[in-house]
């Protein structure tokens, strides 16, 4: 008998740990980009990646932390991540990510002071609120690019349920979209700034840091196969009118019609996962 590759016997976990500054990902879902790390990784259950850039910082095998990133261990949050991790390896989940509650976001209203957005403003302005990023996301299948699709549990759960009604009736589902973080809004503001653009200017192409319903992991951008991504013409599928007639059912509602009251584009392709909402 051939003996079980190491890869099977780790504990398996479709869990995103999320940190201010640090995820802490399955170890299984990340690509190495180096031999180096492909060694490091086969061995690892998780890898805490830094969120501003992506990079690895290390990786956790059974004897402890390996580095991945010299200076890993002077991260900014990273004591704050190795608590996470500690937290969960000594206390079991129970599968659902819901139960982690939210990030507090006092790290994001510092940097958005720094980049010269004035929240208090824009909130009245637009009438959004600033959106937590939840402390811990679902694996929830994948999107159309074949990357993970993280979202809160409950939210998952019922984008599953969603799908598989909509195969039912013969028609096909994908996600483009679900969380996003605010470093990775935030990044895009930080590079357009440095080349010299004015907060005003960005704000016309991108939605604000912090303002998006796509940080709560409730929210997801829903295409159909042979349609582009996130265009007005999803109006017009099969697929849309599928999701108006049944979206509800499953807890999803659009979050931006036509005519919103926050000043958004008509996003017939975006819905959130709000089940206490009236259909
Ligand atoms: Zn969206």
């Amino acid at each position: 008998m051939q003996a079980m590759p190491a890869r099977l016997s780790l504990p398996v976990t479709n869990t995103l740990l999320n940190t201010d500054h640090i995820e802490l990902w399955p170890a299984p879902l990340l690509r190495a980009r180096s031999n180096t790390d492909a060694r490091v990784m086969a061995r690892a259950s998780r890898v805490l990646r830094r969120k501003d850039d992506g990079r690895y910082l290390a990786a956790v095998v059974p004897e402890g932390l390996v580095g991945l990133l010299s200076g890993w261990s002077r991260t900014p949050g990273i004591d704050e991540a190795l608590d996470r991790l500690e937290d969960a390896e000594t206390r079991t989940v129970h599968g659902d990510a819901d139960l982690a509650g939210a990030l507090p976001l006092n790290g994001l209203r510092r940097r958005l002071n720094v980049l010269g957005l004035d929240a208090d403003e824009y909130a009245t302005r637009t009438g959004l609120a600033l959106v937590a990023e939840p402390a811990a996301l679902t694996l929830a299948g994948f999107d159309r690019y074949r990357r993970p699709l993280w979202l809160t549990g409950a939210a998952g759960r019922a984008w599953q349920a969603m799908r598989v009604a909509a195969a039912a009736d013969h028609i096909a589902l994908e996600a483009v979209s679900g969380y996003r973080s605010h470093a990775y809004q935030l990044g895009i503001f930080e590079r357009k700034r440095a080349r010299g653009q004015s907060v005003a200017q960005i704000l016309t192409v991108n939605a604000a840091p912090g303002y998006s319903e796509h940080h709560g992991g409730t929210a997801l951008d829903i295409g159909t196969p042979g349609e582009p991504p996130a265009e007005e013409s999803f109006e017009a599928t099969e697929a849309f009118a599928w999701l108006s007639a049944n979206a509800a059912r499953f807890g999803f509602h659009m979050s931006y019609p036509r005519d919103n009251p926050h000043g958004i584009v008509y996003e017939p392709w975006h819905w959130r996962h709000a089940p206490l909402l009236a259909g």
